[in-house]
């Protein structure tokens, strides 16, 4: 790994720096129960910062899996040009940075009680909880797109088993083929990601079976990065690659996966490979908790990642509503370590500090090239865009500067991935 997890000192040292922290008064209080539920990108850093603001806590993070499958750079293993072991992670090092890993699925949350029950029947108390459960799937809110649809439509949009289903399906699929991808109304993760691997896949194709095609059918008209993708596309890939906004029918409304058919309001689409990226919640846990709202998403106040619906729980990650700030690897890892410092500040008996968030999002549009987008965020009131900061790649960049945003795509996958997850 290119980086390591965080060292407390040097991290003390920027937090008291930067005002947000207010030196040794914050550990003053004896040691805080703090859980965190979902070890991914959120739950993982939050646990590690929260050990690290707040030392004498007694820090838990409860994550069922042993393993981790990062999404960021999944695209690639779609695509035949990485192994999905290079996208795989454990919590092996969290007890060397002093947090307990419980390897157990959280069944609910009594926000009374202050306690979380494990799916055994345990419970965990605590002072503070952070929830960082990643998303759902809405099953059925796209007719027919249901669990067991999964196995013909894979939507790969969780890495691990069906990552590998949709590039064996590619791999599969006879010259001459027509890959379908259905890409779904925002909010849900990874906003340019369906982009990106629309990106890889033609590349794939143009390479293995360029006699194939790629269609994209989406449920909006604008979507991330777009005139860097549009073009892109037609430089790289030309006829190969057609993308259908909703304004063109490309809306999906049923899928049949028997016939492997998608249908919109005036056409049936055929595909000999279907990925469909359907319509997203927060992760269940949101609901049993009472975290989240009617929207299927978990409403916080901006500057503390407090849940505004139950006192004493934050939510950070995918899980949270934060537009215009993406749900994004690179979001859930600067929220977490924001709310840490907002729940350290608390125990010390601090007020909360605004402070503004950035966000930047690599994505490849072939295998040595790849643009982005930064977004710069204030979160006084509510997430806002800080007017005139972030930006985009240019549209008329050299392949050098494409293959050093590749470069740069890399070594930000090295730091977060070995910040989070790194001894
Ligand atoms: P997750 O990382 O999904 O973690 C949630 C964790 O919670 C999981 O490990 C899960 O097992 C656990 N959990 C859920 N329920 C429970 C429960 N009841 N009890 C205990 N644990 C539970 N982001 C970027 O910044 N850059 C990229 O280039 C990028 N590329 C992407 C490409 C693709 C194809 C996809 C799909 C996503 C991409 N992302 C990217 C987005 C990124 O993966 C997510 O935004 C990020 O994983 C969100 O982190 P999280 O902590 O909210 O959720």
């Amino acid at each position: 790994m290119a980086a390591r997890g965080p060292n407390r000192r040097a991290v003390l040292g920027a937090l008291a720096a930067s005002g947000l922290l207010s030196g040794q008064a914050a550990f003053a209080q004896a040691a805080p129960k703090l859980v965190v539920i979902g070890g991914g990108f959120g739950g993982a850093t939050a646990a590690r910062a929260l050990k690290a603001y707040v030392p004498a806590a007694d820090v838990t993070l409860v994550e069922p899996g042993e393993r981790y499958y990062a999404c960021p750079f999944s695209n690639l293993v779609v695509a035949g040009l990485r192994a999905l072991s290079e996208q795989q992670f454990d919590y092996a090092d969290m007890a060397a940075v002093g947090i307990r890993h419980v390897a157990a699925r959280a069944a609910s949350v009594d926000a009374s009680a202050r306690d979380v029950t494990l799916e055994d029947g345990s419970t965990l108390k605590y002072d503070r909880l952070v929830l960082s459960p990643g998303i759902d799937m809405r099953w059925s809110a796209l007719e027919g797109y249901d669990e067991t649809a999964t196995s013909a439509m894979p939507h790969a949009w969780k890495a691990g088993a069906e990552t590998l289903r949709l590039r064996d399906q590619l791999r599969a699929m006879d010259e001459g083929g027509v890959v379908v991808m259905s890409a779904p109304a925002a909010p849900y993760r990874c906003p340019p990601g369906p982009y990106e691997r629309a990106s890889l896949i033609a590349h794939y194709l143009k390479m293995e079976k360029p006699r194939s095609k790629l269609i994209i059918l989406d449920a909006k008209d604008q979507f991330s990065k777009m005139p860097l993708f549009l073009s892109e596309w037609s430089a790289r890939y030309g006829t190969l690659i057609e993308w259908r906004g909703a304004a063109d029918d490309g809306r999906v409304v049923r899928v049949d996966p028997q016939n492997m058919t998608l249908h919109t309001d005036f056409d049936d689409q055929r595909a000999d490979v279907a990925n469909i990226i359907p319509p997203q919640k927060a992760a269940a846990i949101a609901d049993a908790a009472g975290v989240s709202d009617s929207t299927g998403w978990c409403p916080v106040n901006p500057v503390t990642f407090e849940s505004t619906l139950q006192p004493n729980i934050h939510v950070i990650g995918d899980a949270i509503i934060a537009a215009p700030m993406p749900k994004s690897a690179f979001s859930a890892n600067l929220q977490a370590k924001v709310c840490a410092i907002q729940i350290a500040r608390t125990l010390a008996g601090a007020e909360p500090a605004p402070t503004v968030l950035t966000n930047t999002c690599y994505s490849y549009v072939a295998p040595d090239a790849a643009v982005s987008i930064s977004g710069v965020y204030s979160n006084e009131m509510r997430f806002a865009d800080v007017p005139g900061a972030g930006g985009l790649s240019p549209l008329d960049a050299s392949a050098a500067e494409r293959a050093a945003e590749a470069t740069q795509a890399q070594a930000w996958f090295d730091a977060i991935t070995g910040e989070t997850f790194g001894a």
